[in-house]
């Protein structure tokens, strides 16, 4: 029985868990260009440590775990952490930028783990470079094809910015003609650092009115809504993967929301956009009981948008978004 239900009755059955806050790339919209204040080894979970709180909110009720980070594939023990996860009755999924994927392939494949979120914003080299301040376009776009060929169920995140790569727009719902893969167009989303002001963002309705604009207004198709889908998906008729929209900031999807969120440090977050943290590291580490410290921080998440008035509030009073794990 699922016991992580809110005072709104959202039942919480999917923990995304951040492996690690740094980076191997450098992503404008996420990471400040010298990187995150280099902190002590001690202050992350350890493997056994993060396994403990996983089994936890298991226990509880969550059925689908989500590694991210910070980029979870730079996590020295990755593997042997997956190991340790692909033992517990869930579905695993994965966010990454894909650099590393190429060499994590048979370890994904072994422990069950097909569901890969792989994040690209542009399909041009030369804004690769500028947007994540690294040279890796063409490793990350060779082990997205390699993903797919393997059989992996594969999304490509997109952060959308106004007037830098949304003229892609098209060519990015051009790939699911022959790919059976899922393009997610992410709304640009206030964090502390990344300089965000409602000018740079491109709203759900811009991106449809492209897609129909260009492919016909009859051939969009729009998929039915799933339960607790991030995301408003829809497909261009005969085209083998699906285009959607993740628009967290004009059309928030709080109402169903059943995410809980494990920061690398051990902290819970109710909400991506929540300042209010649940520090369970400490808790463990003194002996103490994690238990009701779970149960009281699902009990406090907030309506929506982690409780802030208005989402701008985001730059000022939550953390940047490396260090909580998208
Ligand atoms: N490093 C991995 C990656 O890039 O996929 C995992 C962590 S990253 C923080 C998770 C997701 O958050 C990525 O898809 C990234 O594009 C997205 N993201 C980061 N900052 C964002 C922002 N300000 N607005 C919207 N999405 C953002
Ligand atoms: Fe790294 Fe992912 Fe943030 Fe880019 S979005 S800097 S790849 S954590």
């Amino acid at each position: 029985m699922n016991t992580l239900i809110d005072t709104y009755g959202r039942t919480h059955d999917y923990l995304r868990i951040s492996l690690i806050e740094r980076c191997n790339l450098r992503c404008t919209y996420c990471m400040p260009e010298e990187g995150i204040p280099l902190r002590d080894r001690a202050e992350f979970m350890t493997e056994e440590e993060l396994i403990y709180i996983a089994k936890k909110f298991v226990e509880f009720g969550v059925k689908k775990i989500r590694l991210t980070g910070g980029e979870p594939l730079i996590k020295k023990n990755f593997a042997s952490i997956l190991d340790h996860l692909s033992q517990l009755p869930v579905s695993l999924h994965m966010t990454t930028n894909g650099v590393l994927l190429d060499k994590y392939f048979n370890d994904l494949e072994k422990a069950g783990l097909n569901h890969l979120n792989i994040s690209l914003d542009t399909l041009q080299e030369d804004r690769f470079g500028t947007i994540t301040r690294r040279k890796n376009f063409a490793r990350v776009y060779e082990n997205i094809q390699e993903a797919i060929a393997r059989g992996f169920k594969v999304k490509v995140n997109a952060v959308l910015i106004k007037d830098f790569n949304d003229d892609e727009i098209l060519n990015f719902i051009e790939l699911t003609k022959n790919n059976n893969l899922g393009i997610r167009f992410i709304e640009f989303m206030p964090f502390q650092g990344n300089k965000w002001d409602t000018t740079k963002k491109v709203s759900e309705e811009e991106v449809i009115l492209k897609a129909a604009n260009h492919f016909g207004h009859k051939n969009i198709i729009k998929s039915p809504f799933e339960n607790n889908a991030t995301a408003r998906v829809f497909q261009v008729a005969n085209y083998e993967g699906d285009f959607g929209i993740i628009s967290t900031v004009t059309n928030p999807f709080c109402d169903t929301c059943n995410r809980l969120r494990l920061t690398a440090d051990g902290k819970m977050k109710n909400c991506l956009f929540s300042n209010k943290e649940t520090d369970l590291l400490t808790t463990l580490r003194n002996g103490g009981d994690i238990t009701s410290l779970i149960l009281e921080n699902v009990k406090a998440k907030k309506k929506g948008l982690g409780g802030l008035s208005d989402l701008s509030k985001s730059l000022s009073e939550n953390r940047p978004m490396t260090t909580i794990g998208g």
